[in-house]
Parts: structure tokens; C-alpha cells; sequence
């Protein structure tokens, strides 16, 4: 009862200062209305300019090495000049005719050489919609070679699908409707012409299609497509051997990596975008031509920016799944996964076209799909009802002192009798009353501090609202996904017992285990200047697994081809003997000195590796 009293005192209190903010913000608001407010637009809120901004839109063709030009700055992506010796070819065309056949014009300036072939690097807008208007210029288009991934063809057809919803999105992100402020928004990506809702889209044909790779020679060019899936599926990747060139369409530009368009796109698989630059590191090109933004030169140069672009996105791919498994909800998340400062300082690690909090939800989105296990969030109130009720609660208790948790457990309690009495005829409208005591029940938990005199009773209408929701949901997973919910509100824990646990791990197979390590990785706890290679060796299973951990990053390879030639520590030992050691039924001492173990190098780095994938 003394309790009870202590709480409402407190509570009365925070009403009273709930209302004196409200009453001084709105009393301000109306000072501001009357004499302060600031004309619209003021001059900030259109665009910004960054004066350590290099990413220029000013329209200029590169030159990168002889027999390759890139046209930078004319349209939202570039087209790139390859010239050989009987011809040239073009690789992407742009999202307009008019700007591929402005850009053609300043080619012709380099060359007058035929146009032998075309190359789409994928079906992106900004990429193929210019090649009708090429094909035309040539006046014989059907001797124009026409290459595309055999995929693209069908992303396009479901592409158009999404066509009006696609436009909308487009033209909010890409800023269709915003001519004043293109030229100031620094953009990881060229903008300058237009591509809004006048533009005639036309699709070419094409005439080659290929799957994994394929090498071609046309115009006395000897160049392989290589399929590279990352920003989109169909992405393929054009390397040319003699001139140690290779252009990696959008899978590389200067500023963190569009991993999540807000334009709407469903998520990009993260690990197929990292391996596939994985392969392109492994080039080793003198020359890097990215679809967007500009070239760079230097193989030492080009596998150094590869690389940290490869690990950031396997950094934001392992640690969003480790927070996952650790059970950080959907918006936790993007306040905890952030880049090690080693990665976030790099030039193409500037969030001017991606953004790391978005990957981040998107990251974790794709693992768990719109469902982020909170169950608050199940079957959510549209934002209109929830306004509604808003609107109608703050009426009934902003100013009234009188418990707000109070009134929720009677509320909910009322609803649940409600539901019991009539749930056939009214079931909806009652389960969203019970949605919404659940919704401010959980801000109420949300918002108490651990001290809080009122968490303990926030947590108990909030179970109650659970309980409730579970017993009214005649959807069997519902009804158990809520009341388990509640029962891990009282202190229920998830989680198998370690010795069903170790069962489980001897039965597996050990590539199983081997494979986890990465999402592992405790990046609060890593040295993000630290590299070092550990290697496992397992002849029972002829498998081989190498870890480098570099930038916060392992980064795993298993194909022997590509493991590192030499290591700080090397394990070899049979699969058994390495569970024994993960199920702690003997140390890597023991085996080490029975013979079971044969380590090469020291142990110290395998002590790192195992204290920095420690299970959580
Ligand atoms: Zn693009």
C-alpha cells in the first residue's frame, strides 16, 4: 500500500511536469508563430555543399589508360570507351538517350572507330536505357554485339511489375522532382541529367547471354564478363587481361555501398556482394572503372580499396546476425552496429549514398523478414488508429492526475472481459484495444528507468496485455508467440540446455561449426589494426579453413586456392579432436601435447581468435 501511494505521488509529479513542458512549448510555439518564423524555403533546406567534397557532377570524359575513356558526370552513371583496334565498345548507356548520345558525341572526339559492341552491366535504369538511341546512331545496329547477364532479362520483366511504386520511390531518393538541388547534393553517384517522368524508356536486346563467366573478343578486345552478384543479382563485372583493366559495374563506388535503396528493393544478399568483390580483388587490376564515380589506378591501391569495401559489408552482415542471436530487437540495432573507426575514416566509407544504420535494418530484415520478434510489433496498429488513439488518451490523461499505468491495467483488464463477453461480433475492434494497451504498456516499460517505482507494474500490464492478446488470437502461432512472450517477461530464458548443445555439436559436421565463426566475432572487444591469419586443418574431412581477421573482420576462406600462404598460428588435427576442445572435454594443451594437435606457429593467436569468437 506504501508502495502504492509512492508511486502515484511520483507519478503525479511527472504528470505535472508533462504538463508544465506542454504548456511552455506550446506557449513558445505560439511566440515563435507570431514573430520568429522563418520564411520557407530558407536557403539551408535546399541541398548542402561540402567543402571537402571531390565527387564533383561537373560533365568531363577521363582518360584512364589507352583505349580506355570514362564519361563521368553526365547522367547518373557513367559510360565507359573501350577502344580496339577495329571498333569500340560501350559499357552502359546511361538511364537517357539524350545524355548516351551527348556522351557518344565527346567519344567521337577520341575515336571514330565503329560501335562493335555494347556491354549492360545489369538492368539499372541508369544503365541500359541509353542503348536504344546508340544502336539508332549506328544506322546497322544488327551488327552490334549486345552483351547482358542471362539473368537480367528476367529481373526486368518483374522489375516492371513494380514500375509505379518503383518510379515513386525513385523519384524520392534520386531527387527527380528537385532540379535547384541536384547540383549541390554531394552524391556518391553523378547526378546531372534528366531522367525524371518525361524520359521515353527503351529497352535493347541483347545478343549474348552468358551464366557463371565468358570470355569474348570483339574489335581486337579480349575481355571476360564475369558474373558478380552484390548490387543487384544480375551484376556482372567486365575484365579485360591485356590492359590489366576491370570495370566493376555498381559493385564498388566512392561512398559506403547502397546496400538497402530506399527507393524500395528487396534486400541485397550482403555475402554474395563481398564474395563477389572478393573475386574481383582477386584481378589484381591496374586500373578500376566503376560505374559511378571515378577511376582508380594502381593494383596496390585498387586491392586495398577492394578489400575494405569487401569487409565493411561482411562487417555489417556478421555483427547485424550477431546482434540478432543475441536478441537485440529491430530498432536497437542500428544504434549498436557501427563501423570500427578504421573502416569508418576510409574515403569510400562516407555515408553520402548508403548508410550504415540502413544496411544495418537491412541486414537484419533479410534474416528475419518484416517480423522483428518483438511482439509488441506483430500485428501493429495502422498509424491512423494509433493517432486516433493518441490523440484520445492524451485527451483523457496528459493533464489528469490520475496513474497513466493505472489506467492501462484497468483498460486492458476491461478489454479482456469485453473480449470474453462478445470476442464473435466485435473481435477486431477489441484486439486492437488490446494492441494498443499493449503498445503503451511496452512505451511504459520502454520509457522506466531500472530504478523506476513504476517499472515493476509497467512489466505487469504489459504480460497482462500479452496474456490477453495470446488468449484472443485464434491464430495458434500468435497465441503461442504472446503468451511465450509473456512467460519470458516473468524470466522464462530461451535457450537449449549446453548439454544438448554439445550433443548436438558432435553430431554436426565440423564445416557447420567452422562456418559460424565470423558472425561471431565481439568487434567491441577486436584490435581494429590487428591482422593475423589462423588456419584449422582437418585431413579426416580433408577440409581446410582460414580465418584473417583484419578491419574487425574474418575474413573465411575455405577454397584452397585462395588460402593464405602463410599463417600466425596453424592448427591440424582430426574434426573429433577439435569437438572434444569446443565441448571442453579436453584442452587444445592436452591434445597439443598427447600428439592429437600438431600447431604451427604460436598459440597465442589462436587464443585471440577463440576470446574474440567466444559464444555469448
Ligand atoms: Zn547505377
Amino acid at each position: 500500500m506504501a508502495n502504492k501511494l509512492v508511486e502515484r505521488s511520483v507519478l503525479n509529479l511527472l504528470v505535472a511536469v508533462i504538463c508544465i513542458g506542454f504548456i511552455i512549448s506550446t506557449a513558445s510555439a505560439i511566440r515563435r508563430s507570431s514573430r520568429d518564423v522563418p520564411e520557407w524555403p530558407s536557403s539551408d533546406a535546399i541541398g548542402f555543399a561540402n567543402p571537402d567534397n571531390e565527387l564533383t557532377n561537373d560533365k568531363r570524359v577521363v582518360k584512364v589508360r589507352d583505349g580506355v575513356h570514362v564519361a563521368i558526370g553526365y547522367a547518373l552513371a557513367n559510360m565507359i570507351l573501350l577502344e580496339g583496334t577495329d571498333g569500340i565498345i560501350i559499357v552502359d548507356t546511361t538511364e537517357n538517350s539524350a545524355a548516351a548520345l551527348e556522351i557518344y558525341d565527346q567519344f567521337r572526339n577520341i575515336t571514330t572507330k565503329p560501335l562493335k559492341g555494347i556491354i549492360m552491366t545489369h538492368s539499372h535504369a541508369d544503365h541500359i536505357y541509353g542503348a536504344t538511341a546508340l544502336l539508332n546512331k549506328t544506322g546497322n545496329s544488327a551488327q552490334v554485339n549486345v552483351y547482358m547477364h542471362s539473368s537480367s532479362e528476367t529481373l526486368l520483366k518483374k522489375s516492371k511489375r513494380m514500375q509505379k511504386r518503383s518510379f515513386a520511390g525513385s523519384s524520392r531518393q534520386l531527387g527527380y522532382y528537385l532540379a535547384t538541388a541536384v547540383d549541390d547534393v554531394e552524391s556518391g553517384i553523378d547526378l546531372g541529367t534528366d531522367h525524371g517522368p518525361d524520359v521515353v524508356a527503351t529497352i535493347a536486346e541483347p545478343t549474348h547471354t552468358f551464366d557463371k563467366e565468358a570470355t569474348y573478343e570483339l574489335a581486337g578486345i579480349k575481355f571476360t564478363l564475369i558474373h558478380t552478384p552484390g548490387e543487384t543479382d544480375d551484376q556482372i563485372t567486365v575484365w579485360i587481361p591485356e590492359w590489366k583493366v576491370v570495370l566493376p559495374a555498381d559493385n564498388i563506388y566512392q561512398s559506403f555501398p547502397n546496400l538497402y535503396a530506399i527507393r524500395g528493393t528487396a534486400p541485397r544478399s550482403l555475402d554474395q556482394w563481398y564474395g563477389s568483390l572478393d573475386k574481383v580483388r582477386r584481378l589484381h587490376a591496374e586500373h578500376m572503372v566503376p560505374c559511378h564515380t571515378r577511376p582508380v589506378s594502381g593494383a596496390e591501391n585498387i586491392y586495398d580499396i577492394i578489400t575494405t569495401y569487401r569487409d565493411a559489408i561482411q562487417f555489417i552482415d556478421d555483427q547485424t546476425l550477431r546482434q540478432l542471436n543475441k536478441g537485440v530487437t529491430f530498432d536497437e540495432v542500428a544504434e549498436i552496429v557501427k563501423l570500427p573507426p578504421i573502416l569508418a575514416s576510409h574515403p569510400y566509407m562516407k555515408e553520402i549514398y548508403g548508410v550504415v544504420s540502413w544496411s544495418v535494418r537491412a541486414a537484419y530484415n533479410a534474416q528475419v523478414g518484416w517480423f522483428d520478434g518483438n511482439p509488441v510489433n506483430l500485428n501493429p496498429l495502422s498509424n491512423k488508429k494509433r493517432a486516433e488513439k493518441q490523440v484520445e488518451f492524451a485527451r483523457l490523461n496528459l493533464c489528469n492526475p490520475i496513474s497513466m499505468i493505472v489506467n492501462l491495467v484497468t483498460k486492458a483488464r476491461n478489454i479482456l472481459e469485453m473480449v470474453s463477453k462478445d470476442s464473435e461480433e466485435k473481435g477486431q475492434i477489441f484486439m486492437d484495444e488490446l494492441q494498443w494497451a499493449l503498445e503503451l504498456s511496452s512505451t511504459a516499460l520502454d520509457a522506466a528507468s531500472l530504478s523506476s517505482p513504476f517499472r515493476k507494474l509497467a512489466k505487469q500490464v504489459k504480460i497482462a496485455a500479452l496474456r490477453a492478446l495470446g488468449n484472443a488470437s485464434k491464430n495458434a502461432n500468435a497465441r503461442n508467440y504472446y503468451l511465450t512472450s509473456a512467460l519470458e517477461l516473468e524470466g522464462l530464458e530461451l535457450k537449449k540446455s549446453s548439454k544438448a548443445q554439445a550433443a548436438f555439436l558432435r553430431t554436426i559436421r565440423v564445416d557447420y561449426i567452422m562456418y559460424t565463426f565470423p558472425s561471431r566475432l565481439i568487434a567491441e572487444i577486436c584490435n581494429d589494426t590487428m591482422v593475423m591469419t589462423v588456419i584449422f586443418e582437418f585431413p579426416d574431412v580433408d577440409q581446410t579453413h582460414s580465418y584473417t581477421l583484419r578491419h574487425c573482420v574474418l575474413d573465411y576462406v575455405t577454397d584452397r586456392e585462395f588460402i593464405p600462404e602463410t599463417s600466425d598460428a596453424k592448427l591440424t588435427m582430426t574434426s573429433s579432436v577439435w569437438k572434444d576442445i569446443l565441448t571442453q572435454q579436453r584442452s587444445v594443451e592436452n591434445a597439443f601435447a598427447t600428439g592429437d594437435l600438431i600447431l604451427e606457429g604460436g598459440l597465442q593467436p589462436y587464443q585471440i581468435f577463440m576470446d574474440l569468437t567466444k559464444e555469448e
